[in-house]
């Protein structure tokens, strides 16, 4: 590189960087950022049951094709709209505000409140995970910028001079929001997401529910006991043997991003279905290896997957065990007592996982 070419982009930094200190700014110290904001791609749900995986640039840019130069500029480059002009300052109907780029649910009208700032404004969101914080110090101001956690959408800022019962004040621009009134058809994007619910006993349910916990696409993962005779059994009866269950792990889970065919490939990864009544060191029927079925598909399924399992290397010889049971006629299934959940996240020594199909 030349001297002088050096100079000046020495020059061009140092400049850079006493811009920065004028604007507040500290250099190399990056915004705040709470654990809302995720890494893009990274498969995620909220509690109340909405795909809040971060989209890539890709997508954000096919869905701001459809916005206005207005809700372009507040929602992509952190405009705001001036004070008292906005659709939604008024709006007293009952429903639910969405981010007006991705559609996520963001607010309620059961928490909107009149502030008097000419801004629609609310206490609370509908749900934290969807909210966003990002500590925002542009025009000399130390603020919190709130934005969609699913598109990174700017929505407004929020402040500490809010109503009880939060003593928040989320001051929302309109052009950011899409209202819906209650009742009213609103499109799946502003939807929860359609769940799927599969069955699997492959021994101890601490390690089969800490694995399909982390399959992308599997909303929870819950340990119980499935497939025995009596009501509500407790650990002690079900580890007699006398009960008839399977320690058994239920597995909600979202069929855009994961597959019923692809859980039954993980399944047969994550235990060894040739061992009847036991799983390594643990043995009885407890133990034993099932597929609790939720419908005719996913008996077909199921069936036609260790049917084709017992033709490879790894079963020819060996044969599978696994049972494929409706659950219309397994009975219910019965949560494990809390000290059973989420084991492995709990006391640590997760097992490890074997690669995805
Ligand atoms: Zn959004």
């Amino acid at each position: 590189m030349k001297p002088g070419l050096l100079a000046a982009l020495f020059v061009v930094s140092a400049v850079a960087t006493a811009l920065l200190v004028w604007a507040g700014v500290q250099p190399g110290k990056a915004p705040m950022k709470t654990a809302d904001v995720v890494e893009v791609g990274k498969v995620r749900y909220s509690k109340s049951g909405y795909d809040i995986t971060r989209l890539d640039a890709a997508a954000i840019e096919r869905l701001a094709a459809g916005l206005t130069d207005e809700e372009r500029t507040i929602l992509l480059r952190k405009g705001t709209e001036p004070a008292f002009c906005g659709n939604l300052l008024d709006n007293k109907k009952d429903g639910v505000y969405c981010c007006r780029l991705c559609g996520l649910p963001l607010f309620s009208s059961e928490a909107k409140f009149n502030s008097g700032t000419g801004w629609p404004s609310f206490f609370t969101s509908v749900d934290p995970a969807h909210v966003g914080k990002v500590e925002d110090r542009s025009y000399g101001m130390v603020r919190t910028e709130i934005v969609c956690t699913r598109c990174n959408g700017h929505l407004g800022h929020v402040f500490d001079d809010g109503p009880r019962p939060t003593g928040r004040r989320y001051c929302l621009n309109s052009a950011s929001l899409t209202f819906y009134e209650k009742g009213a058809e609103r499109p799946a994007a502003s939807m929860p997401v359609k769940t799927a619910t599969a069955y699997f006993a492959g021994g101890c349910f601490w390690g089969v529910e800490d694995r399909f916990q982390q399959i992308p696409g599997v909303l929870d993962a819950v340990s119980g006991y499935m497939g025995g005779t009596v009501t509500n059994p407790t650990y002690r009866q079900v580890c007699t043997g006398e009960t008839g269950h399977a320690e058994t792990v239920k597995v909600v889970f979202d069929p855009a991003r994961v597959s019923y065919g692809q859980l039954l490939e993980f399944f047969f990864r994550v235990h060894d279905p040739s061992q009847v009544n036991r799983q390594g060191p643990d043995v009885g029927t407890q133990y034993r290896s099932a597929i609790f079925t939720t419908d005719a598909a996913q008996s077909d399924e199921a069936r036609a997957f260790i049917e084709a399992q017992r033709k490879t290397t790894r079963f020819v010889l060996r044969g599978i065990a696994t049972q494929v049971v409706p659950a219309a006629e397994a009975g219910a299934f019965y949560e494990a007592e809390e000290y059973h959940q989420d084991y492995h996240r709990k006391h640590g020594g997760s097992c490890a996982m074997p690669e995805l199909p």
